[in-house]
């Protein structure tokens, strides 16, 4: 039997076929698979599922200074959030910059670190502070957000918070009970030297 050499034969999908056809569908597909790849590439930055982002306790001076690249400067935007993570009331969101696909951490609260370098942030030390002052607790707290539709307050964070601000308020109290010792002090020998002076 004549047979051709083995690298002469074009096979598209089991079938043997002659090197033009073969040429012609391997160049579609290739076409093809860079379509799909191009696509994917575009849709990387814009998930098919978006995170929901709801109401929330927003700072929209430190929102709007964090939507930044920290990169390249691009202004961010949240229709590019990928991820979401909320640490009490504050959220925290991963945005993928369209210009250079850098990850940003976004906030809605400013924070400083503690000793162990964990955040605190703002928002959850005021709503601890505003508990306190209100003379109310967690649950009353959560009740409230529930009806505002604002995720409610896990409650170890609230009592991180409120052990936080409550060592603060009872040191501003210690010093100005000090401050009011001190002043008083200084006008009782006020008086005295008065009195003395007048005797
Ligand atoms: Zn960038």
């Amino acid at each position: 039997m004549n047979r051709l050499p083995k690298n002469k034969i074009f096979r598209w999908k089991n079938k043997n076929v002659s090197e033009a056809v073969y040429l012609k569908r391997k160049s579609a597909s290739d076409r093809m698979k860079r379509k799909i790849e191009s696509v994917r590439e575009s849709t990387e930055f814009s998930p098919v599922k978006k995170p929901r982002l709801g109401t929330r306790l927003v700072n929209l001076d430190i929102l709007r200074a964090g939507l930044k690249c920290k990169t390249c400067e691009s202004v961010l935007s949240l229709n590019d959030i990928l991820e979401t993570r909320m640490i009490g009331e504050a959220e925290q969101y991963k945005i993928k910059c369209h210009n250079c696909l850098d990850l940003n951490d976004v906030y809605t609260s400013d924070y400083s670190n503690d000793k162990n370098g964990r955040k605190i942030f703002n928002i959850n030390s005021r709503i601890a502070l505003g508990a306190i002052d209100a003379g109310i607790g967690c649950n009353q707290i959560n009740k409230f957000f529930a009806d505002l539709n604002v995720p409610i307050l896990n409650d170890h964070t609230y009592k991180r918070h409120e052990r936080i601000v409550g060592l603060a308020v009872e040191n501003v109290a210690k010093k100005s009970c000090h401050d009011a010792a001190q002043a008083e002090r200084h006008q009782t020998i006020e008086r005295i030297e008065t009195l003395v002076q007048m005797v």
